[in-house]
């Protein structure tokens, strides 16, 4: 009697800790729900990559990593995109990825037989590879429905718009989904002159060749443009399957655990409800005029804060996405007094540089939180049942602040005022109306209902749950056929 090989499973997470977070509980539920073993193969796009390792190491014994050669970046600007470089760290890893990918397809017979390819929305490049060694190649999608139907749409929106989508007249209609104003659609479009633009181009013309979609979202989430796209109004005519929303569970990344330890005990002490939660991801920063109105207008709100403070930066939103950590401390930057203020009347807690955002969303005091609209961290509020105060900065967050807004009524979204600032006023005004007000009351109620649908899509015959069984079926039985 032969016993089965088992299944393998190749993932290559895009650089940037919102991509490989959701990868690493898709390879958690591989292994846990489908005995699937999973490998890592990891681009290094130069920077330190702690974050990553210490995520990475962290794992169970049935998921490995192989870390590839770090990309030379010595040729660009300072000033190149932040989607071309990674780009460029996946482009330029090719070689190396192939080596791996050649050594995991010859360890068969000890590590599984390798049945798919997994990669985030950057990863198209490795497609030819992996298709060299007889290996499907799938995408999972750590954004929404809505975008993925964005990009199918470009070709055809790029032919029928001239100018910039910002100074479209009308919102973008796309299947499905709320009308989207053009300023709101991703930063990579923005600019019809940029690289970027051309990129997502190149995506739209390539994703058709994928085995399949894995969304990081649920069907009750946003049902129409799900709708859409499985039933091929907006679909690549390729299979989808929402299998969200697939969230970190505790945090595995984190070196300075007293700081940690005294957000939760801080939080510990404050009544049930009232504490407003601020960041804007692993990537996002303000500028310094910007940090000022946000600390002004939190202290002037009167409510209870912790704010994961970052430097601030110069030029773009996005200047920690490679770091993750500030480079000067942060607490530097900040008005004069209003540290030991905040400390003084116990108002208000500041974290540097990454706080145990899973704990502090799903701890009895929070009541709020003030975000970047990173995909992450919405589904992490939708997990926890935390309404939002919307402040998208870069990438795709204009647009899922759209759907957090218009469509499903959890957040309050932010205006920028004539200076391009959102003023220390109506921060104090959206904290009070989120902790405290009416308003706050009607979110908090939407997301509660949010929160019992992600329940349930991710039960036992959830359709999330469903939907990872069925593509995890097809790997199996791929490796049954063949052997
Ligand atoms: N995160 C965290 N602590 C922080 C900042 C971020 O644990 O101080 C986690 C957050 O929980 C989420 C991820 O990092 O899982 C950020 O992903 P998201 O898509 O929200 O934003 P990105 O950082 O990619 O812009």
């Amino acid at each position: 009697e032969t016993v089965p090989v088992q299944a393998h499973v190749a993932m290559v997470p895009s650089p940037g800790m919102g991509h490989l977070i959701p990868l690493v509980e898709l390879a958690n539920r591989l292994v846990l729900q489908h005995n699937i073993r999973v490998t890592f193969i990891v681009p290094d796009d130069g920077s330190s990559m702690k974050p990553q390792k210490k995520l990475l190491e962290s794992l169970p014994e049935m998921i490995s990593t192989m870390f590839l050669p770090p990309v030379n970046f010595e040729d660009l600007p300072d000033n190149v995109k932040m989607e071309t470089r990674i780009e460029l760290s996946m482009t330029r890893s090719l070689p190396a990825f192939r080596d791996s990918l050649k050594v995991l397809v010859q360890s068969e017979l000890t590590t599984g037989r390798l049945v798919a390819l997994v990669v985030d929305l950057f990863g198209v490049a490795t497609f030819d590879v992996a298709r060299e060694f007889g290996v499907p190649p799938y995408i999972f999608f750590t954004s929404t429905a809505m975008e993925l139907s964005f990009i199918f749409l470009m070709p055809e929106l790029d032919e029928k718009f001239a100018c910039e989508y910002k100074d479209l007249p009308e919102p973008v209609k796309l299947p499905g989904c709320v009308p989207v104003h053009g300023s709101d659609l991703m930063d990579p479009v923005q600019d019809k002159n940029d690289n970027v633009y051309k990129w997502v181009l190149y995506l739209a013309k390539h994703y058709p060749s994928v085995a399949g979609f894995l969304v990081n979202s649920f069907i009750e989430l946003e049902p129409g443009a799900f709708k859409a796209l499985m039933e091929g109004e907006s679909g690549f005519g390729v299979p989808i399957y929402p299998v969200g929303p697939l969230v970190q569970t505790g945090s595995n990344i984190i070196d300075n655990v007293d700081d940690h330890f005294e957000c939760l005990k801080w939080l510990d002490q404050q009544p049930s409800g009232s504490v407003l939660f601020v960041s804007f991801g692993s990537g996002g920063t303000l500028s310094q005029e910007q940090l000022n109105e946000l600390a002004f207008g939190l202290e002037m709100s009167g409510q209870k804060f912790m704010w994961v403070a970052k430097s601030p930066h110069e030029r773009a939103s996005n200047a920690t996405y490679f770091g993750v950590q500030s480079i000067d401390d942060p607490f530097d930057f900040l008005p004069k007094g209003f540290l030991e203020r905040i400390k003084s009347n116990g108002v208000g807690l500041l974290v540097p540089s990454w706080a145990p955002q899973i704990q502090v969303l799903s701890h009895g005091s929070t009541g709020g939180f003030l975000t970047h609209c990173g995909w992450n961290s919405t589904l992490e509020s939708i997990v926890h049942g935390v309404p939002l105060i919307a402040w998208p900065l870069y990438a795709e967050q204009k647009m899922n602040a759209v759907i957090l807004t218009d469509d499903l009524k959890v957040a309050l979204r932010v205006q920028v005022d004539e200076n391009g600032l959102v003023g220390r006023d109506d921060i104090a005004k959206y904290a009070r109306g989120l902790i405290k007000g009416e308003e706050g009351k009607l979110l908090r109620n939407n997301m509660k209902k949010l929160k019992d649908a992600a329940a349930i899509v991710l039960s036992q015959d959830g359709s999330s749950t469903k939907s990872l069984a069925e593509v995890a079926g097809i790997w199996k039985n791929q490796e049954k056929v063949e052997n």
